[in-house]
């Protein structure tokens, strides 16, 4: 079978887990881009990028990680920092983390990227199609069909993967804080 190179873009080991079981089922052959400087505090970020990494290691699966830069991020959802989650915040974020996946795929010369974002219950799938969009290179897959968040409930109990209680920024940490 002729193996199809795309760039995904992962938040999390669990999320990635299920995620790539169904890419190389499907005959992609991935690369995963962790591109997270939303994640607040940077230790939080080393933390699930070093999962990602190791689930990565263990899978033979290239892994690319991004540098941290939290201030720039601030510096496009800052405006909306009182937004609950879901909100028009969440967009920009998708915005923002999706629009460096697109310039990694292009300088990669690959044809095509996605995102494990759609595998999560809590994200609005139509919100990251609309983020998505804005880029050519974008190909939607929605990686909670065929089960695939319950898959990755198992995957990361299996491989002891790390699941963190909040989205990732410092809003969404006070938010579960407070509830
Ligand atoms: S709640 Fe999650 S998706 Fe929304 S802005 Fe924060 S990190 Fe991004």
């Amino acid at each position: 079978m002729e193996h199809t190179g795309i760039l995904l873009h992962a938040c999390c080991a669990p999320c990635s887990s299920a995620s790539l079981e169904q890419l190389l089922e499907t005959g992609y052959s991935p690369t995963v881009y962790f591109a997270n400087s939303n994640i607040f505090p940077y230790e939080e970020f080393l933390k699930r990028e070093s999962y990602t990494r190791e689930l990565c290691s263990s899978w033979n699966i290239p892994f690319i990680s991004e540098p941290w830069n939290h201030a720039q991020w601030l510096d496009a959802v800052e405006h909306r920092s009182n937004d609950p989650e879901g909100s028009r915040r969440c967009l920009l974020c998708f915005t923002y983390n999706l629009g460096l996946a697109a310039v990694k795929t292009k300088s990669m010369l690959l044809h095509q990227f996605t995102t494990t974002l759609a595998l999560s219950p809590h994200k609005s799938f139509p919100q990251l199609m609309q983020a998505g969009s804005a880029y050519a290179s974008f190909i939607p897959v929605d990686f909670k069909k065929k089960g695939g968040f319950q898959r990755s409930i198992e995957l990361s109990r299996k491989y002891a993967l790390y699941r963190q209680r909040y989205c990732g920024c410092e809003y969404s940490f006070k938010a579960s804080s407070s509830s």
